[in-house]
């Protein structure tokens, strides 16, 4: 692990509509700091060598000032502009990263991420070159058609809900964003970095697991359960 480096782009570039905030969600208080902080300070303490934030138009001089300075995020070597969607988002952070071997994208939404599934993670890029960490669906999944009537039910044994990191080849996962951002026919439909890799270059991804509690802060309820998780560790 010590004789590659390894770099993070870590996304806080989303508006975060469905939360139904005035204040940003990457900015809402959780836990006595800023939702973002829980991130960048997983990755603070984890083998990552440098960390490049993606951030919405105007805010870097605010990040700066209010977030990495005051929590001494020394790892976050730059903080750029993000875009539209997520994975101009993730473009535009992978090619502020310098010289890395290997990477790893994170949602900033996902403040419960550990050091531990970092460094998973980073294993993982390293023997499978493309790898996501998940855990398998509890529930039943169902196709819908577009009147919400049931078209199929997925064997549930094969499915798994796809979280962040997703950590890969430095330079396989930017040949897949080059390809895609070169011709805006390839750009529908994009949720995740594992279906670029996979559809731009036919490598595998690997699944690792993550965690039950990695969850996305989307809606205010997932606020509740974040707040209440990020309490219990801190009483451990
Ligand atoms: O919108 P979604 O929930 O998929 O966002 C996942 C992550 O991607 C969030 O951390 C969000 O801030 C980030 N994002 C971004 N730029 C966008 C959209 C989302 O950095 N244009």
């Amino acid at each position: 692990m010590r004789s590659k480096k390894v770099g993070a782009v870590v996304l806080a570039g989303g508006k975060g509509e469905r939360m139904h905030s005035t204040v940003q969600k990457q900015y809402l208080i959780l836990n006595g700091k800023p939702l973002i902080v829980h991130s960048l300070e997983a990755f603070e303490h984890s083998p990552v060598h440098e960390v490049v934030l993606v951030t919405g138009a105007g805010e870097e001089e605010h990040v700066r000032r209010e977030i990495l300075q005051p929590y001494a995020l020394h790892k976050v070597v730059a903080v750029t502009e993000g875009g539209r969607e997520r994975y101009h988002s993730v473009y535009a952070g992978l090619k502020a990263l310098q010289g890395c071997d290997y990477v790893l994208i994170h949602d900033g939404a996902r403040p419960l991420v550990t050091e531990e599934i970092i460094c998973r993670a980073i294993r993982g890029a390293i023997e499978y070159d493309a790898c996501v960490v998940g855990m398998p669906v509890k529930d039943t999944i169902k196709v819908a058609d577009d009147s919400a009537y049931a078209v199929s039910t997925p064997d549930r044994s094969h499915l798994w809900q796809i979280q962040t990191p997703q950590a890969f080849s430095y330079s396989l996962v930017r040949r897949a964003y080059d390809q895609i951002m070169s011709d805006e026919s390839l750009q529908t439909g994009i949720t995740d970095d594992a279906m670029v890799v996979e559809s731009q270059t036919g490598y595998k991804v690997k699944l690792l697991e993550g965690s039950y509690e990695n969850l996305k802060v989307t809606t205010p309820e997932d606020l509740v359960v974040a707040e209440i998780l990020l309490g219990k560790r801190k009483q451990k």
